[in-house]
């Protein structure tokens, strides 16, 4: 809730999330119940919170950090009897748990082996990064801004956050400067519906799957995934001594009927203990590129609901949901540019230049709209649609800040951020200081959450551009009778089913027509076959089967392709070899 406008405000904040003097406490005391906690929210809410901790390794939790509005919310369900044995031995680290006497004024610590920042060969930190809205790499170079973090910034006034403490041992937390703030832009995005939701700092997805793994599997117990899933969470379930369960998909992501079906007729004697888990990367998937619709998300959810599975919601592309795409033709402007069609002969890798797209035929450039449209316009989480604390959200700056970052945030229940936070100190203890400060300036100081959430339009409006140049270089130059895809709607990548039934090897007759000899071809060798053909062609894919969570049990030949790293001329280039070598696979000349 913005201020009342008749307030005397005596102070701007620069961002939403820089201080400004308000007469007196507006959320915390107020006995109006938010329903949704927004960006004008979040500085009034500061100025009623106890002050932020500032020491070295000092305690934090989202508890501190969320609006009073959840403590009207149910709590969420006790998830104890499913923990791993390994997950219920965690004990509290005694030199963490420690850290909590250092707040004590006055006390002199001869305790904890944290080193002296005076011997941190660091003395500042600076980064050049944009001012929002201004957020391309021309614009950075005009008008960016330059970010310094010092040794000694807290104790002098200058910061809430600085090198002393962030280049030094932290809480399993993650610092409570950056804390605060993923745990507010949850709230905003997210509004999770029961009271005792926190958030914990990740070093990144990758890691924080593999904790909430062990948090749950036993070895023997199955997990469930979508039928082509992340080919990480498959490497890293299966020496955990789990199971992988693939359930079917459609062009919106996993099938709740499917998962209804798979579970309703678990034979627990044949099979083993019937799946509790279910991983899922419900926008843009990797490897489908599907995005469940609002009304998908609700049936999965209803399944989990009734067959009481916990949720891995794994959601690094929940930022890079798209308009729908519109061809070119569509907009009303045809073939533009002098575009080529492929030529059939393989020889286009060397002939060079396929033709780019014209820049009005693609989705528009990014304009600063309202934050709260942007948001409203998103398809809502899984988090957001589960009321007992069944989820545990992975959010992650790899895909929408930098992955270097080693950055990310688990969103669950506080019973089992306890755990995880457990599993932390004794294994990642935290994201990197350098990170997190890094972090903290540009989000919090710089951009704050309206800034962020500027930045999220304008890295999604980037990729769809992307997204439109794969989608109409695979219109112009695949063949279609072969290639089946859905235009994207979010994240980074375009799936290709390619009818390898059609292929020359795969026929029962020869071109003569006469009988073939010997077994024909699985699904699995004409992958190979074209995934080969189009390296020697000069184009790079995945391979579907990396992807498939029942090993070798293919029956169709997919393709990935991704529109995150090669540039547009290289996308349609790219394209174009990959056409040339399906062709040649198939010996369409
Ligand atoms: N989950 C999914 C679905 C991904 O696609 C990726 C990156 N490819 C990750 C997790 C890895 O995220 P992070 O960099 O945060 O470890």
């Amino acid at each position: 809730m913005a201020p009342p406008a008749a307030l005397p405000v005596e102070a701007r904040g620069l961002t939403d999330t820089s201080p400004i003097t308000l007469p007196g406490p507006i959320l915390a005391t107020s006995s109006h119940t938010h329903a949704v906690f927004g960006v004008p929210d979040v500085q009034p809410h500061r100025e009623c919170c106890p002050p932020l901790p500032r020491g070295v390794a000092a305690f934090a939790s989202s508890e501190m950090f969320k609006s009073p509005a959840n403590k009207a919310k149910p709590k969420a369900r006790r998830w104890d009897a499913r923990l791993s044995r390994e997950s219920a031995a965690r004990k509290k680290s005694s030199l963490k748990g420690a850290a909590a006497y250092l707040k004590i004024p006055g006390i002199i610590s001869l305790g904890g082996g944290l080193p002296s920042p005076e011997y941190f060969p660091f003395e500042s930190v600076s980064v050049r990064v944009p001012v929002a809205p201004a957020f391309t790499e021309d614009e950075t170079g005009h008008t960016g801004a330059t970010l310094s973090t010092g040794r000694y910034d807290v104790r002098q006034g200058a910061s809430v956050y600085d090198l002393s403490i962030a280049m030094n041992y932290g809480q399993a937390t993650g610092a409570a400067q950056l804390l605060r703030f993923v745990t507010e832009h949850t709230e905003i995005v997210h509004a999770p519906r029961y009271a005792d939701w926190e958030c914990c700092l990740t070093t990144g997805s990758t890691s924080a799957l593999e904790m909430a793994m062990r948090m749950f599997l036993e070895p023997g117990d199955w997990i469930l995934t979508e039928e082509y899933t992340f080919s990480s969470a498959l490497e890293t379930a299966g020496p955990l001594g789990a199971r992988v369960c693939g359930v079917g998909m459609d062009g919106e992501g996993l099938l709740p009927k499917e998962l209804d079906r798979v579970l309703s007729d678990w034979d627990a004697e044949k099979r083993g203990r019937k799946p509790v888990l279910l991983y899922t990367v419900p926008t843009g998937q990797n490897p489908t590129g599907a995005t469940q619709s609002l009304a998908r998300r609700k049936a999965v959810m209803e399944v989990c609901e009734r067959h009481d599975l916990l949720v891995i919601e794994d959601d690094p592309y929940f930022f890079l949901q798209m308009e729908e795409y519109v061809s070119p033709e569509e907009r009303g402007l045809g073939e533009v540019n002098g575009t080529t069609s492929a030529t059939t002969n393989g020889t286009a890798a060397t002939n060079g230049h396929r033709g780019g797209q014209h820049p009005a035929t693609l989705s528009p450039k990014f304009k600063p709209t309202s934050v709260h449209a942007f948001l409203s316009a998103l398809t809502p989480s899984l988090l957001s649609l589960d009321p007992h604390g069944r989820v545990l959200r992975l959010d992650s700056f790899s895909k929408i800040i930098a992955p270097g970052s080693r950055t990310g945030w688990i969103t669950a229940p506080a019973q089992l951020i306890e755990r995880f936070v457990r599993h932390s100190e004794v294994s990642t203890q935290n994201p990197s200081g350098l990170s997190q400060v890094v972090l903290f300036k540009l989000l919090d100081e710089e951009w704050g959450h309206e800034g962020f959430l500027q930045w999220l339009m304008f890295i999604r409006a980037e990729y769809s551009r992307r997204r439109d140049v794969i989608v109409a270089a695979a219109e112009r130059h695949l063949p279609r009778h072969l290639c089946i895809w859905n235009p994207v709607r979010a994240g980074m990548f375009f799936w290709i089913r390619i009818d390898w039934r059609r292929h020359p090897l795969a026929a029962t007759l020869g071109p003569g027509g006469e009988p073939r000899c010997g077994p024909p071809p699985s699904a699995l060798e004409i992958e190979e076959r074209i995934f080969h053909t189009a390296i020697a062609n000069g184009v790079l894919c995945s391979r579907g089967s990396w992807f498939r969570a029942q090993k070798g049990s293919d029956s169709e030949v997919f393709l990935r392709l991704t529109f995150a790293a090669a540039s547009e001329e290289q996308i349609v280039e790219g394209v174009g070899r990959l056409a040339d070598a399906v062709r040649r696979e198939f010996e369409l000349d």
